[in-house]
């Protein structure tokens, strides 16, 4: 029974040692064959050779480098495909994700009746009242919209075994939504709760408007309701149009045809010339999602490991 821990990098340099300390002590004292796989996603610091130091200084420690930073979803997904272990962790390295969940994850898995165990954040301490706001909002849209249930608060820290990742790995699409797809595949979860803990160094990645379009792209990768607006809207129109009709022919009838609303005529135009544009945006947006799709391009290049036999481009 082999441990995989796969660990995506982006100038994380000043976590890593500290990571490391927290980890290798779990990891020991479980007891288990164990292997850490380190994503280094192009990053610009020292990280890569913080990475290839510790290889060096302790047994099990694997990177894989990429030719420039293709984001968390491609690193996931290149540690993914070249862990060896029946059960594979995911874990971000700046200890937002305590690494002593992991034995309890170990556990739960052993037992026997789960073939995942994530962890879950208990509150949202310490963020911005705005994200928290917005993150809620989009919980409580794509759990709307989409068939697949999104947890709230949930991460992508997870123990999760080896048939769930073939089954992560045979989802071949490019826009790669983690914590869709994980609800995607099925499988029994068991769910963690942990109080919410602060980046320990650096800071977050992810500015709001990331953020915004990575929840955009959430949705859009596991909702096909969006495109149904523009029908929606069509029809709420040609109703309100048919009424305003009747009214018109009804009032000639009455009073005779007085030449006015000029002003109200310009407004409908522009209303509906906005309506039709907005739409046309969103069939856009998902045109261009399409796009990607088939243009296949590899999610990842690896330029330098210390893995052989490594998947180096996927
Ligand atoms: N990360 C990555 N590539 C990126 C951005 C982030 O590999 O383009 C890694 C990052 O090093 C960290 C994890 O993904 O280990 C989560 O990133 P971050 O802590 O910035 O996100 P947050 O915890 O704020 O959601
Ligand atoms: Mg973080």
């Amino acid at each position: 029974m082999l441990i995989s821990v796969v660990i995506p990098c982006f100038n994380e340099a000043e976590s890593l040692p500290v990571f490391m300390q927290r980890i290798l002590p779990v990891m020991q004292k479980n007891g288990c064959p164990y292997e850490l796989l380190f994503v280094d996603d192009g990053s610009q610091d020292e990280t890569l050779s913080i990475l290839k130091q510790m290889s060096m200084d302790h047994e099990n420690i694997y990177y894989l480098s990429f030719s420039r930073n293709f984001g968390k979803e491609a690193a996931l997904l290149a540690g993914l495909t070249n862990a060896k272990g029946d059960y594979v962790a995911v874990m971000d390295a700046d200890l937002q994700d305590p690494p002593e969940l992991l034995e309890q994850m170990y556990a739960i898995l052993q037992q026997g009746n789960y073939d995942c165990v994530a962890a879950r954040r208990s509150n949202r301490k310490n963020e911005p009242v705005m994200r928290s706001w917005f993150a809620n909002m989009f919980y409580k849209c794509i759990n709307r919209i989409s068939d697949e249930k999104i947890e709230e608060g949930a991460r992508d820290y997870r123990m999760m075994k080896r048939k769930m990742v073939d089954a992560l790995l045979a989802m071949q699409e490019y826009n790669r939504f983690s914590k869709g797809m994980f609800s995607w595949v099925g499988f029994e979860t068991y769910w963690l709760s942990y109080e919410n803990a602060e980046r320990l160094k650096g800071k977050t990645k992810w500015s709001f408007w990331k953020l915004f379009q990575y929840g955009m792209d959430g949705i859009m990768s596991f909702s096909q309701t969006p495109l149904s607006i523009a029908s929606w809207f069509g029809i709420f129109m040609t109703g309100i149009s048919v009424l305003s009709l009747l009214f018109i022919i009804i009032r000639k009838l009455l009073f005779g045809d007085p030449v006015a609303g000029w002003a109200s005529t310009v407004c409908i135009i522009v209303f509906i010339g906005g309506l039709q544009l907005f739409c046309l945006g969103i069939i856009g947006q998902y045109i261009a999602k399409i796009y990607l799709e088939t243009k296949r391009r590899p999610h990842y290049i690896i330029t330098e490991t210390n893995r052989n036999e490594a998947v180096i481009i996927k």
